[in-house]
C-alpha cells in the first residue's frame, strides 16, 4: 500500500470482549458536529469496516466530504439529500418539499439498514430534520430501536430530541465558545464545508 504518513512499527490492538453497535449523538450549537461524525468514519475505515453517510437537508450546496469520501480507499458511501436548510433565510423551497426529501432519506436509511450494508451509518443533520418535523419522532425511534445489534449509528445536528437522547449510548454537546461568522468571516472551504 502507498505510504501516506508514519505510524509506530510496534503496535498493539485492543479487542473488546463483546462487540456491540453504539448509538452516538453529536448535538449542540457549536461547530464540529458533522466533522466529528466524519472523523469516526475515518477511524472505521482504518478497521476495514463499511461506512454509509446520509445527509439530510444538504444536497444543494457542495461540501468537501462529497468528493473526500471518493478519495478514501475504503468502503464508504455518501448520499447528500435535500435542498438546503429548511426555513433558513433565502431557502426558496416549501416545507412540503423539504419533508418529501427527508422522507426519501429515511426510506434510504431503512433500506440500507435492512440490507446490513454498513457497520457505521451516519445520519447527518437528522436532529434538525426532526426538530423541523421533516421526519417524525416515531420514525427516528424505530430506526434506533430496531437497528442490528452490531451497527453503529451516529446522529448529528442541533436540538437532539430528549427521547432520542434516551436511547443513545454516547451523547456529546458541542458548545459554541466562538465562531468566525460572528466576526463576519465567510465560511471557508475545508474548515466549514
Ligand atoms: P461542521 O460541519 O463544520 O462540523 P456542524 O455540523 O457542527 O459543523 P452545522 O450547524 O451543521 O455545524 O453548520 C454547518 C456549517 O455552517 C459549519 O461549517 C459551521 O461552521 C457553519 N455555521 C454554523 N453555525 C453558523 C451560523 N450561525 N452562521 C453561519 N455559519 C454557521
Ligand atoms: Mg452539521
Amino acid at each position: 500500500m502507498e505510504k501516506r504518513g508514519t505510524a509506530p512499527d510496534k503496535i498493539d490492538r485492543l479487542e473488546p470482549k463483546v462487540r456491540r453497535g453504539l448509538i452516538v449523538i453529536i448535538t449542540g450549537n457549536g461547530k464540529g458536529k458533522t466533522t466529528s461524525a466524519l472523523g469516526m468514519a475515518l477511524r472505521v475505515c482504518g478497521h476495514d469496516l463499511r461506512v454509509g453517510i446520509i445527509q439530510f437537508m444538504k444536497g444543494d450546496l457542495y461540501a468537501g466530504e462529497w468528493d473526500g469520501v471518493k478519495k478514501m480507499s475504503c468502503d464508504i458511501e455518501l448520499f447528500a439529500t435535500g435542498k438546503g436548510f429548511c426555513g433558513i433565510q433565502g431557502n426558496p423551497y416549501p416545507w412540503v418539499e423539504h419533508r418529501a426529501n427527508a422522507q426519501d432519506a429515511i426510506d434510504l436509511a431503512r433500506q440500507k439498514i435492512a440490507a446490513k450494508r454498513y457497520d457505521l451509518l451516519i445520519l447527518d443533520e437528522i436532529n434538525n430534520a426532526l426538530k423541523l418535523k421533516l421526519v417524525d419522532l416515531e420514525q427516528v425511534l424505530e430506526i434506533l430501536r430496531d437497528k442490528p445489534p452490531l451497527l453503529h449509528l451516529i446522529l448529528t445536528g442541533r436540538d437532539a430530541h430528549p427521547q432520542v437522547i434516551d436511547l443513545a449510548d454516547t451523547v456529546s454537546e458541542v458548545r459554541e465558545i466562538k465562531h468566525a461568522y460572528r466576526k463576519d468571516i465567510e465560511p471557508q472551504p475545508g474548515v466549514d464545508y
